[in-house]
């Protein structure tokens, strides 16, 4: 199945100039879902995780189905002041201002292997800041994934872990 068929470039989102590589199509297509979730848990499984993470919002809807396909426990990455309890958290900056990014505190116990996931790596500022949130909580990253990789972006130049995805856009 060709995956590319189920993801649509969307002119001018969220702002004029930007084509927007959208995966509602391919979510709401089973088959194609179904399959993209089988082939990422292959590209993932030889890094033997112990954990998945998954990027608020559409990191989760990676995250989630693989964590069940590989019998895996499942780690929230949210936007500020979503989780209760005992919260870590990282600033990051954007091309225009800074974000930040939180973790339950007890999520992950010291040494586990976690990989970080997210729909799509464009400038890897998100997924690298994931990445140090996750070292900070004492975990250990041997890899992150995406659906989607803007190649023409250099994000994964950015990660210093080994980084997987399905389809890449030049
Ligand atoms: P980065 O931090 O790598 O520049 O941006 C990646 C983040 O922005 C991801 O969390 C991703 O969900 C979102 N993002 C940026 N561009 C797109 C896009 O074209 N399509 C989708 N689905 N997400 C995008």
């Amino acid at each position: 199945m060709d995956l590319r068929e189920h993801v649509r470039g969307i002119p001018d989102f969220p702002k004029p100039g930007i084509l927007f590589y959208d995966i509602s199509t391919l979510l709401r297509h089973g088959p194609a879902w179904r399959t993209a979730m089988a082939r990422l848990a292959a590209l993932i499984a030889p890094y033997r995780p112990d954990l998945l993470a998954g990027i608020e919002s559409r990191g989760f809807l990676v995250a989630a189905p693989l964590a069940l396909e590989l019998g895996l426990g499942f780690v929230m990455l949210r936007k500020p002041r979503k989780l209760p309890g005992l919260t870590l958290g990282l600033n990051y900056a954007l091309e225009y201002g800074t974000d930040r990014i939180e973790m339950q505190a007890d999520a992950v116990q010291p040494g586990q292997r976690v990989i970080l996931l997210d729909d799509l790596l464009a400038t890897g500022g998100t997924m690298a800041a994931g990445i140090a949130l996750l070292r900070q909580a004492g975990a250990e990253v041997p890899a992150a994934a995406a659906l989607i990789e803007l190649t023409f972006l250099g994000g994964r130049q950015r990660l210093d872990v080994p980084f997987e995805s399905l389809l890449a856009y030049e």
